[in-house]
């Protein structure tokens, strides 16, 4: 690589090892300079966000099963789109998807500009420089946890992009992450250098132990030729917040659960079981949110029924789960942000593993 800079005779290399360790993935065509489906594009890299290959694969032949076009998802209820989705976790990014779809079935075509593509719901820049490469075979930058694991041991960059100033560049970091990325997809080939990126970094250049000797990049790397691969990219300073609460499954006379929209610390714009912060170890007694619900004359008997783990983008979860049994019917609802559910069906209705989890204690 000279001054620094992706050279043709390493983007050469890069084509070479991709088309001959290339895995075979349900949403890749063998043909891999054939344009793909936007659609199947925007499914599959929106499910690969925080989520490994191995996992999506058998998530992405379900939903496509169910949903093969953009046309079928517009049309499905979001109940049944956040099911597909569920054990993915990040629900809002199937709720964003379902409004995506609504507004792309719409227009019945689907955008290829970069401007039209990040103002859907949840399509970022890197979604978007994802669908216009792989799909349109534009010259599109993409940037993901890959390719940045990647420039910062090619180019020994000692930041992040998401750190506010660096001592080493002059320009703002995510420039600098950005300006590399252009320079890999400034070709006709910008599908293939994006693909083969982000593949060299799932299987070579990998977070611990990469495999150097395999990487068509070795006779170039700053980092590898100067020993220093584990330095590279330098860690994130994560924060880590624990957050202790209790859960509450109030059950009806005739065995309806109480779910509730809005209000609450986690799942702000999905249905989920009411919970609150609080001390650990909860005892059985009435906490007063649960008679924002129920009246103290309609509880026959509350108990504490287990507790369980759970992890939220930052939050290290620990829940104590309080069963609270009403002597009465569920109520007509009063509103749209309270429902009584079947427990029948609380598993299906539920999508989230919180309160799965919560459910399972039951
Ligand atoms: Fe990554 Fe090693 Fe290749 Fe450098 S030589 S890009 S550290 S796999």
């Amino acid at each position: 690589m000279t001054n620094q800079r992706m050279d043709k005779t390493s983007l050469k290399f890069l084509r070479e090892w991709f088309k001959k360790n290339a895995a075979e993935l349900p949403w890749r065509l063998a043909d891999l300079d054939a344009p793909r489906d936007p659609y199947a594009v925007w499914i599959s890299e929106t499910m690969l966000q925080q989520t490994q290959v191995s996992t999506v694969r058998e998530y992405f032949i379900r939903w496509m099963k169910r949903f093969p076009n953009v046309e079928a998802l517009a049309a499905a209820e979001e109940s049944e789109v956040l099911r597909y989705w569920q054990g993915l976790g990040y629900y809002s990014r199937a709720k964003n998807i379902l409004k995506t779809a609504r507004i792309v079935a719409e227009h019945k075509e689907f955008p290829f500009t970069r401007k039209e593509l990040e103002a859907l719901p949840g399509i970022g820049a890197y979604t978007a420089g994802a669908i216009l490469s792989l799909a349109y075979h534009q010259r599109e930058a993409i940037l993901d946890g890959n390719l940045v694991r990647i420039f910062s041991r090619l180019y020994a960059l000692d930041f992040l992009p998401t750190d506010k100033k660096s001592k080493s560049a002059t320009s703002a970091p995510i420039d600098v992450y950005w300006n590399y990325a252009r320079e890999v997809a400034d070709s006709p080939k910008a599908y293939m250098h994006n693909e083969a990126l982000m593949e060299l970094g799932r299987t070579v250049c990998k977070i611990k132990n990469p495999e150097c000797a395999n990487c068509p990049f070795h006779a170039d790397c700053k980092a590898f030729a100067e020993n220093r691969v584990s330095e590279f990219p330098p860690s994130k300073k994560h924060v880590q917040k624990d957050w202790h609460g209790t859960v509450l499954i109030i059950e009806s006379r005739d065995h309806k659960i109480l779910a509730i929209h809005g209000g609450q610390k986690f799942f702000k714009n999905q249905f989920t079981l009411p919970h609150f912060e609080s001390p650990r170890n909860a005892t059985a007694g009435i906490p007063a949110q649960a008679e924002t619900f129920v009246g103290p004359d309609q509880i026959e008997s509350v108990k504490v029924i287990g507790k369980f783990h759970h992890g939220i983008t930052v939050h290290k979860i620990e829940c104590d789960v309080l069963h609270i049994q009403t002597n009465s019917k569920a109520p007509a609802s009063r509103n749209a942000e309270i429902q009584w559910v079947d427990i029948k069906h609380a598993q299906d209705f539920f999508a989230n593993s919180f309160c799965l989890k919560a459910l399972a204690l039951l």
